[in-house]
């Protein structure tokens, strides 16, 4: 029997989307499913999970971008950035070779206008039958959503850092 892939969004302002998608990541690795995550905008940084990430031998991880967008000076470059990273995303889901794809912080690229969300919805309208998409990040746009099988809202009721309290290892990175 064909499987047939879900098409997952994690957006919302609360703190869980990246490691419920990471969480389900663990799921299918556990199924001996071959996974990938490709990471828009974060950047180069010393994160728990792409350090575990290394060690797994079904789990492809790839990382496009130069940190969060604060300041607009180096915009076109990092539209540059984000946009070679959907090639890659694209060639990742195109290729077939995965069970699941993880595009995490992905809805920033419509939200900053570095790509038009159109070219996602093709993405995941074009994928392959068996593969299951994870979109995370805040604010997804409406024609994603209208698009997916499950949704999920999460809403900060509290976060630790508005009590003072600095992003913690193992916790936030
Ligand atoms: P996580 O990666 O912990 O699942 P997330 O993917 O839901 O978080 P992002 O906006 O991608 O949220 O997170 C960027 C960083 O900010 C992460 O280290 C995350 O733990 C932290 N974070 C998430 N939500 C909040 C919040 N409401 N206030 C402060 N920090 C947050
Ligand atoms: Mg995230």
């Amino acid at each position: 029997m064909k499987t047939k892939g879900r098409v997952i969004v994690n957006t919302g302002n609360g703190k869980g989307k990246t490691t419920a998608a990471l969480g389900t990541a663990f799921r299918a690795l556990g199924h001996n499913k071959k996974v990938c995550v490709v990471q828009f905008l974060k950047g180069q940084g010393k994160y728990g999970e792409r350090v575990m990430a290394e060690k797994l031998e079904n789990l492809d991880w790839y990382i496009c971008g130069k940190g969060f967008v604060f300041v607009k000076e180096n915009i076109e470059e990092d539209r540059e950035v984000a946009r070679e990273g959907f090639k890659l995303a694209k060639e990742k889901v195109e290729s077939d070779l995965y069970d699941l794809v993880i595009l995490d912080e992905i809805t920033y690229l419509p939200l900053y206008d570095f790509l038009e969300v159109e070219h996602i919805v093709e993405l995941i309208k074009n994928k392959p039958e068996r593969l299951s998409i994870i979109v995370t990040g805040r604010e997804a746009d409406k024609k994603i959503v209208e698009l997916a099988d499950t949704v999920s809202v999460i809403e900060p009721l509290k976060h630790a850092y508005e009590q003072g309290i600095k992003a913690q290892k193992g916790i936030e990175f």
